[in-house]
């Protein structure tokens, strides 16, 4: 028949029904095709999934100009002016492809990755004079730099306090052109009218003297990009997407209604204004029988003047039905008493993902095998994390893929360890020994350290207080521990000691295992002590102790110190006094994780496979999750 009434249990089912229409219109020769799109969400859904099997569609309707990446670029703009460019909303601009397009290729995505592992390596979350005078200490910083020197000429160039409108239409384009992004606005098909829609604007509004903020110019500015829209005019396709007053009184092969349901096609009513119908029945205006009348014709003309249409709705929004609009719904029961078929057919189910959770389908773990890329030289961290899972560390250590590093706005628990660190190498470095000095006098010194180590954290966030009270909380039961070590005859003898050990592989080459330990004691007869300061509490780290054979980063250290140690401990400084958890059977616990790192180095480079068998607690923290895809994996395969 001509028409159809298709009804789609999702939106993906209704736009898979709506291309499946279109790809068979197409093939049948039909060369003007209408999209009538009641429901804009689901009308670019089937737009998607047509362009991309290929098939283009000339939009009449138009996007605002609000949702371009040409609007995008100025929003981005705005929000370094607003927030002191906010290092987000910094690297968000950068990002745009308009920018520095008076560059030679290739110097901006430069530019983009000094400037993003600037920012985190200095941990900078605002100031653009203060990310410049930073950045321009780096050695290879020159692009970034570049990039931040044309942003700040761009900043002066808007207007500060209040300005008129015609000011801050005016700064906004110079500081557009001074970013270099004037000539790739000129060539894009929504940045062309949005300089248009500036460059008139700054006209019209040019003898209006009202002084406006900056923020109530940038709310009457989103207001324009908003009622603004765009066509791309090019694309020239058979297929047209439009609304449905837009197809009065012409004809089309083949054409399909999206989203015909009640919402989507509710006769425009009145507005509050002047609602009362017999005022604006006096007054000559519309009244809601002629918008239903209206509808009824669009409909009918539709119809009327299309060789074939298929109507396309969703049956249901969440748990609540979505009935077809009244029009259509009596058309169909008409059509059923008159010849017994009522229109209405259901979209088959759309295609679903290859696998997924809960699809009951699943990947297999990933085992793969790099003999070629076994590294030779490793650090404890990378053995440690070979053993948790040896996939993480095919992905890290031989594949060099790594998180890329962050601005961190607030001091995390790691950081809170490396600034606990510092101090007590700090504070070690004077003295190697506290035995004879007040108590009094060693945690008036510790603390003095802290609060300078703690110092520019608290500059930048007032919050960072409560970290460092955190720590002096710890102070007096650190020195009383100190010197009781000290009573036991052991002496600090360094912190932060770089060391490494070379162990030899079967077939005669040599792996070298290298670390840093955290703090090496000495007694007098030469015995030696490896300490790693942990800022969690000992409860965890004694679990991690319980099976000796499983924890690599003591027995490691000890590898790597050598012979003489005779005790390796984690010291946990999270309770009122520091508590020492130690490895039992150092040397042995050295002997087994060296041999062990051997052999399994040594089937690696054999062609061992490097299975994804984590368990949840390493899962849970690890970055490689979505390489891995352990949330797709078989269930048969997870361990
Ligand atoms: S998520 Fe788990 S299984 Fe996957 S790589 Fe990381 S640790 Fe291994």
């Amino acid at each position: 028949g001509r028409l159809r009434l298709i009804a789609a249990a999702s939106l993906e089912e209704e736009a898979e029904a709506v291309a499946a229409a279109v790809r068979r219109w197409l093939g049948a020769g039909r060369k003007r095709i209408a999209l009538v799109a009641a429901d804009r969400v689901a009308a670019r859904r089937a737009r998607a999934l047509l362009e991309r099997d290929g098939v283009l569609v000339q939009d009449e309707t138009g996007w605002k100009l609000s949702t371009t990446r040409a609007a995008a670029l100025v929003d981005a703009w705005l929000e370094v002016v607003t927030a002191d460019a906010y290092h987000r909303d910094l690297l968000d601009l950068v990002k745009s492809p308009f920018l520095f397009s008076d560059w030679p290729d290739g110097l901006r995505p430069a530019g983009l990755v000094q400037l993003e592992a600037g920012l985190a390596r200095h941990n900078l979350a605002y100031g653009l004079s203060r990310y410049e005078a930073v950045l321009a200490r780096e050695p290879d910083g020159g692009e970034a730099v570049d990039m931040l020197r044309r942003a700040v000429a761009a900043r002066q160039r808007m207007p500060r306090g209040t300005a008129t409108p015609a000011h801050w239409l005016e700064g906004l384009l110079q500081a557009l052109h001074e970013l270099g992004a004037m000539p790739g606005l000129e060539r894009d098909e929504a940045g062309a009218p949005l300089l248009e829609l500036l460059r008139t604007r700054l006209e019209e509004l040019s003898a209006v003297p009202a002084r406006l903020t900056f923020a109530e110019w940038r709310e009457w500015l989103n207001r324009e990009l908003e009622c603004a829209t765009f066509v791309d005019r090019g694309i020239e396709s058979p297929l047209v997407m439009t609304h449905l007053a837009a197809t009065r009184l012409r004809r089309f092969d083949a054409a399909v209604l999206i989203g015909a349901d009640r919402d989507n096609l509710a006769p425009a009513m009145p507005r509050a204004l002047f609602g009362n119908l017999a005022v604006r029945s006096d007054l000559g205006l519309s009244l809601p029988t002629e918008a239903v009348a209206r509808l009824r014709n669009d409909l009918a003309g539709l119809i009327a003047s299309c060789g074939e249409v298929t109507v396309t709705w969703q049956i249901a929004h969440g748990d609540e039905a979505n009935l077809i609009c009244p029009e259509l719904g009596m058309l169909a029961v008409f059509h059923d008493h008159a010849w017994g078929d009522d229109l209405v057919s259901s979209a088959g189910p759309a295609p679903g993902p290859a696998a997924g959770p809960g699809s009951g389908e699943g990947t297999a773990m990933p085992r793969p095998a790099a003999p070629q890329c076994v590294p030779l030289r490793l650090p404890v961290s990378a053995y440690a994390s070979l053993l948790a899972c040896p996939y993480q560390f095919f992905v890290r250590r031989m594949l060099g893929l790594g998180e890329t590093e962050e601005v961190r706005e607030a001091l995390e628990k790691r950081d809170y360890g490396e600034y606990v660190h510092r101090i007590l190498q700090r504070f070690h470095a004077g003295r190697t020994q506290l035995s004879g000095e007040s108590d009094e006098k060693l945690v008036d010194a510790l603390e003095t350290i802290s609060r300078e180590v703690f110092a520019p954290a608290i500059e930048e966030n007032f919050a960072e207080h409560a970290w460092l009270s955190r720590w002096l909380k710890r102070v007096p039961g650190y020195i009383a521990w100190q010197k009781a070590r000290e009573a036991g005859g052991w002496r600090y003898a360094g912190s932060e000691q770089p060391r490494e050990r070379t162990l030899v592989l079967a077939d005669g080459d040599a792996l070298v295992l290298h670390g840093r330990l955290d703090r090496l004691d000495r007694r007098a007869d030469a015995s030696e002590a490896v300490l790693d300061y942990k800022t969690q509490d000992a409860q965890g780290l004694r679990r991690r102790l319980a099976e000796p054979t499983e924890d690599v980063q003591l027995a490691c250290y000890a590898l790597l110190q050598g012979e003489r140690v005779s005790e390796a401990a984690y010291v946990a400084l999270d309770g009122e006094k520091p508590d020492e958890l130690a490895l039992q059977d150092v040397q042995e616990m050295a002997r087994v994780q060296g041999e062990r790192l051997v052999a399994i180095v040594h089937a690696l480079r054999q062609g061992a496979g490097l299975p994804a068998h984590g368990i949840d607690a390493v899962c849970d923290w690890c970055e490689v999750r979505g390489v891995c895809r352990r949330d797709y994996q078989a269930e048969a395969v997870l361990p």
